[in-house]
């Protein structure tokens, strides 16, 4: 019965790589001759595609997961 550390639909953030902003959606891009990927806000996005020959699209991060019980369900009801 041990209690879990951490909640496990509390919303996780990430920093953007470029602003540093912590953000519940980031945009996962290759944005130099590298092959690692990093994390993009919605903000910064625009900049680092833009004339970039090396930006690769990655799909987008999300912090707040999908509940697999009802993928359809509309219950986005806070918990108040
Ligand atoms: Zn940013």
């Amino acid at each position: 019965m041990a209690q879990p550390e951490y909640h496990p639909q509390a919303p996780k953030r990430k920093a953007c790589f470029r602003c540093a902003t912590l953000s519940l959606r980031l945009y996962r891009v290759r944005h130099d001759a590298g092959r690692q990927w990093d994390f993009v806000c919605d903000a910064c996005w625009p900049a680092v595609a833009k004339d970039n020959p090396f930006y690769v699209y990655g799909g987008t991060w999300k912090g707040t997961r999908h509940k697999n019980t009802s993928p359809d369900a509309n219950s986005d009801t806070p918990n108040a």
